[in-house]
């Protein structure tokens, strides 16, 4: 081989490494002004973040990834779409009708004040509210309102546990003045 071939080779090579270094510099600093755009709208600091790629090349990599902001502005926007998403679940979230403080649906007492705020159907256990006599899952009628196809007007008479109470106190109060008349008989049987 001789010195000229070899003198050729070595040139060649070194112009194949230097053509190679130059692209992969220009393409850091592309890529770290794209990297840059996406994660702040600054443009001092977008120009002063490939500059530091540029001047200082791959040490000056490694500065920018630890310098570079956390999250992309994409990111950013998503995060603050799920804050205030959070914010606006908490806010929804229905109050203690006992103390006002927040509660959460699956919640039978409230912790707070122990106020009741949902009672488990006897016969699934799902909770449901307490005005409703009807299981809404699986049908089962709440304890006392065991009668079905009750029509409107049977819902809205009084309950017929109470009319017997009524019923059954009417006789009593009839009864209650024959016990003053009882002692007099045996009083006048003493007399004689
Ligand atoms: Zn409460
Ligand atoms: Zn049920």
């Amino acid at each position: 081989m001789d010195p000229l071939t070899s003198n050729n080779l070595i040139l060649g090579v070194a112009a194949w490494v230097i053509a190679f270094v130059v692209v992969f510099w220009i393409s850091l600093m592309i890529w770290a002004y794209r990297d840059i755009r996406s994660r702040l709208r600054d443009p001092l600091i977008r120009v002063l973040a490939v500059m530091i790629v540029a001047l200082l090349f791959l040490p000056g990599l490694v500065i920018y990834l630890i310098l570079r902001p956390q999250r992309t502005l994409e990111e950013e926007y998503q995060h603050t779409l799920e804050e205030e998403a959070l914010l606006q679940s908490i806010e929804e979230s229905p109050l203690c009708p006992g103390c006002g403080r927040r509660i959460r649906d699956a919640w039978m007492v409230c912790p707070n004040c122990h106020t009741r705020l949902r009672k488990p159907c006897h016969q699934c256990g799902k909770l449901m509210d307490i005005p409703w006599n009807l299981c809404p899952f699986c049908g089962t009628p709440a304890p006392g309102m065991r009668r079905e196809n009750i029509t409107m007007d049977e819902a809205l008479r009084p309950l017929p546990v109470e009319q017997d109470l009524e019923t059954e106190l009417e006789p009593q109060s009839e009864l209650l003045p024959e016990p003053e008349s009882d002692p007099t008989p045996p009083a006048e049987s003493d007399s004689e």
